[in-house]
């Protein structure tokens, strides 16, 4: 066939009629066929990935949320359950179909979790975002200020975000944002300041709307650094937002509140019955107003929670039992060089003993375990050893005093 004979297959063009006609086996494609062989590619597999969307986030109920939370988080029982609910009706909310108006409106369950430092906040919201498989950003609200201000503003949270989603924007739009250390930005005094407050008051005024759920305009690559970058629209509707804070001294307000006389001294029956040990049990919303949290914030985080203080018996079992507990990880490191690494109870028990003397918390059990174990990872890489028993005694001889001392000083 004369090469100008030559016919586009799918829609019968010439070839003189097109910029470029391809051959292949037994038929031609035009480039304009091409390109919309190519759209329908696109829309086709556009719309697989949000139906994979809605069929990867399986509601599980309330109590297999537990289970799983149970596989990576010590104790807190009653934290666990709440946020379990909490997550569960979240998402139900977020997998109903949309509702005409006079249908009622589920509304969201934001978190808020009060608790010491290291009790394990953070790993609760990574736990259940890596449960639910969705993107986590998490954000420490003291970098927060009001916008105009040096700082970061509100909306660098969404760009967090996006980042954490890989920027599909509709797995943003499930995602969860756990906002760290939300009692840093409470307002200073109890009366609404005449002068302004950048880092307080302003800032928890800018996440009304996110928590409650809106459209905002979210620079992508975040800051003010880029200011010639397109803004993305995220609607935070379907966002989870756990909020998280250490809510130091709001003891007193709790136990003034209970009109105890004095942490552990009571003096009526009815307190008797009260745990002077872990008052932050009794936490109601109202104690967070007093410790600066503004009325339209604490009615956003609809669920109040809080976080046992570890004690001894939590922090034994933290050190071997959750799924990528510490002491697990060592052991698949040792193994890696074919070495059997193995701990007595006596060792572990001491581990946990300076945990509590030096007030190291959790967090202080891994760095704890590098004084001691670091020597050893240094050398048995390269020696003949097969085998690496941690004892008390050995334990004792590599955390000398002055080394405790530079943990200490670093945590
Ligand atoms: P927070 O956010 O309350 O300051 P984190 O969640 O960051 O505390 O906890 C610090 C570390 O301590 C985590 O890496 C975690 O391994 C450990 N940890 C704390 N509490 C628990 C717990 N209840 N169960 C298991 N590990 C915990």
């Amino acid at each position: 066939m004369a090469k100008e004979n030559l016919e586009c297959s799918f829609c019968g063009r010439k070839k003189p009629e097109t910029n470029l006609l391809i051959a292949g086996l037994d038929a031609h494609i035009c480039d304009r066929c091409i390109e919309q062989a190519h759209g329908i590619v696109a829309e086709e597999s556009r719309q697989s990935k949000s139906e994979d969307l809605s069929s990867e986030l399986t509601l599980k109920k309330p109590v297999e949320i537990k289970d799983f939370l149970d596989t990576y988080v010590i104790g807190q029982e009653r934290t666990k359950k709440v946020l379990s609910v909490a997550v569960y009706n979240h998402y139900k909310r977020l997998l109903q179909p949309s509702t005409k108006e006079e249908e009622i409106e589920i509304q969201k369950s934001n978190i808020v979790m009060v608790g010491q430092t290291g009790t394990g906040k953070t790993l609760m919201a990574k736990t259940i975002a890596k449960m639910l498989n969705v993107p986590l950003a998490i954000v420490d609200a003291t970098v927060l200020t009001e916008a105009g201000y040096v700082g970061e503003d509100v909306e660098s949270i969404l760009t967090r975000l996006l980042q954490a989603a890989d920027y599909n924007l509709e797995k943003a739009e499930r995602g969860i944002v756990f906002l760290d250390e939300i009692d840093k930005i409470a307002r200073k005094s109890d009366n609404p300041s005449i002068t302004r407050d950048v880092s307080g008051e302003g800032v928890q005024q800018g996440l009304l709307k996110l928590l409650e759920g809106t459209v905002v305009n979210v620079p992508p690559k975040g800051g003010r650094k880029h200011p010639d970058q397109k803004f993305i629209e995220v609607n935070t509707e379907n966002i989870l937002f756990i909020a998280g804070g250490a809510f130091d001294g709001i003891e007193r307000i709790i136990t003034k509140r209970l009109n105890m006389k004095a942490i552990g001294y009571s003096a009526s029956k009815r307190e008797e019955s009260l745990d002077a040990e872990n008052v932050l049990q009794y936490v109601i919303p109202k104690d967070l107003k007093e410790f600066g949290l503004i009325p339209e914030i604490i009615g956003r985080l609809p669920v109040l929670t809080h976080m046992n203080p570890l004690d001894r018996k939590t922090l034994r079992a933290i050190l071997t039992e959750p799924k990528n507990a510490i002491i697990k990880q060592y052991h698949k490191l040792f193994a890696m060089d074919g070495i059997d690494f193995k701990i007595t109870d006596h060792a572990l028990e001491f581990i946990v003993d300076k945990a509590i003397e030096y007030k190291l918390g959790a967090r202080g059990l891994r760095s704890l375990c590098e004084a001691i174990f670091t020597d050893a990872m240094f050398e048995l890489p390269s020696s003949e050893d097969t085998e690496f028993k941690v004892t008390k005694p050995y334990a004792e001889e590599k955390l000398s005093y002055e080394k405790i001392n530079k943990l200490k000083a670093v945590s």
